[in-house]
């Protein structure tokens, strides 16, 4: 691992931040980097992972068990991630992490995403569908619901290391439709598991 003093990207702060860099092996995938970028001064937090090894646009899923928890996901910032059973995407954008974690991690994340959208989006009806997503969520990682993982990748920097993971080439058309904005939660996904 490799540690080093920059300046900060976002308020100047003069060799104010901690970039590091980290390589590791993952199974069925190949080396990657992960680099994250911490700042003292204004609390910047960055973080990213690339792959060594250059792959083609990809669609990347898994049906997820109990049994697949534990099974390792790469998350590249240009990814899209979405478990479309429970309503919940990740598009990538300014503010998206790349990171290296495992399916219940995944999970996790969203989870913490749902809490955050419960401050968003304040009405009765809004609170009602996160409520159930966040349910849908849980049900998952308890084994209760079945549910598939996609991760769709213009850039071929992502991976679900699982054997029993399918990947196939994104199309024309699906590669198009993928956004570059920010958000968090695709709130007519949402709407429509009423
Ligand atoms: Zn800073």
């Amino acid at each position: 691992m490799a540690e080093m003093r920059i300046d900060c990207p976002v308020c100047g702060a003069k060799a104010g931040a901690i970039s590091k860099i980290d390589t590791s092996n993952i199974p069925y995938f190949g080396e990657v980097v992960e680099n994250s970028i911490l700042c003292e001064h204004c609390g910047f937090k960055h973080s990213d992972v690339m792959s060594v090894e250059k792959n083609d646009p990809a669609k990347h899923s898994l049906k997820i068990t109990k049994d697949n928890l534990d099974s390792r996901v790469v998350r590249s910032q240009t990814s899209t991630v979405s478990i479309p059973e429970a309503g919940i995407k990740v598009e990538p954008g300014p503010k998206s992490q790349g990171y290296v974690s495992n399916v219940e991690g995944v999970i996790t994340r969203f989870i913490s995403a749902s809490n955050r959208a419960k401050a968003l989006y304040p009405d009765a009806e809004s609170q009602k569908n996160i409520k159930e997503t966040i349910n849908f969520l849980e049900n998952i990682l308890e084994g209760e619901a079945e549910a598939t993982l996609l991760i769709e990748d213009p850039y071929g920097q992502s991976k679900i290391a699982d054997l029993k993971a399918t990947t196939v080439p994104l199309t024309e058309e699906e590669l198009s439709q993928l956004q570059t904005g920010f958000t968090i939660i695709e709130k007519d996904e949402i709407e429509k598991r009423e």
